[in-house]
């Protein structure tokens, strides 16, 4: 069974996902971490994440420890990770691992969630569930910014949203695979929930639909 999870920069999907992998004793693929991977990659070879061709090449020599790096969550390698993203054949080159990874999770496990930005659209159009989380940029900078500061990083409210903003401008204006709820996606707006009752409307969702699964 294919879980998938879409959504904007900072709306709890990476949250759902990986309590959904958890509750149900799923595999779990955070599929911005490999696009994050490819932009740390550029960044540490000392080029521009808008160099398509530099792109293309960490894309296709990609390894399982680059997705182990520790600077990962960086916000110059979020909004460098936005950049390689838009390239198509950056796209082509990561879509066979994620495949693999939701059709054959890695321990044997039942079934696998992917949260990403476009899994039950182009990834994995066939997901037996697709959840659209989602909320308002305000609520979502709110969060990232509280996040950071709890992190002891250094952080300002307005420059977080317009970050924010503009991963969403360019995730969602794209021409190769753009941010967008698939059409049979049930949309969870968070802005008024917490992660618990997240967690919960997925869960009650999932066993509705397919009775068969336990967590
Ligand atoms: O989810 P996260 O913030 O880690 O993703 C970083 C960037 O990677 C996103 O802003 C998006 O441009 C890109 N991405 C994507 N498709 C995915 C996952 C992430 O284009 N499935």
């Amino acid at each position: 069974m294919i879980i998938a999870v879409d959504g904007p920069a900072a709306a709890g999907k990476g949250t759902l996902a990986r309590r959904l992998a958890a509750e149900l004793g799923f595999a779990h693929l955070d599929t911005g971490r490999i696009y994050r991977a490819v932009a740390a990659k550029v960044l540490a070879a000392g080029r521009d994440t808008r160099d398509a061709a530099a792109a293309v090449r960490a894309a296709g020599s990609l390894k399982p420890e680059d997705l182990e790096r520790g600077d990962l969550r960086r916000e110059e390698v979020g909004q460098g990770a936005s950049v390689v993203a838009a390239v198509p054949e950056v796209r082509a080159a990561l879509l066979a691992f994620q495949r693999r990874f939701a059709e054959h999770p890695p321990g044997g496990q039942a079934g696998a969630v992917l949260d990403g930005r476009d899994i039950g659209t182009v990834v994995c159009p066939g997901a037996e569930v697709k959840f659209y989380v989602t909320a308002s940029p305000e609520i979502r900078a709110g969060r990232r910014h509280k996040e950071l500061l709890e992190g002891g990083e250094r952080s300002i409210y307005a420059r977080v949203l317009q970050e924010v903003r503009d991963r969403d401008a360019r995730d969602s204006g794209r021409e190769a695979a753009p941010l967008r709820p698939a059409e049979d996606a049930v949309v969870l707006d968070t802005t008024e929930m917490n992660a618990d009752a997240v967690l919960a409307t997925a869960l009650g969702h999932i066993l509705s639909r397919h009775p068969a699964i336990r967590p």
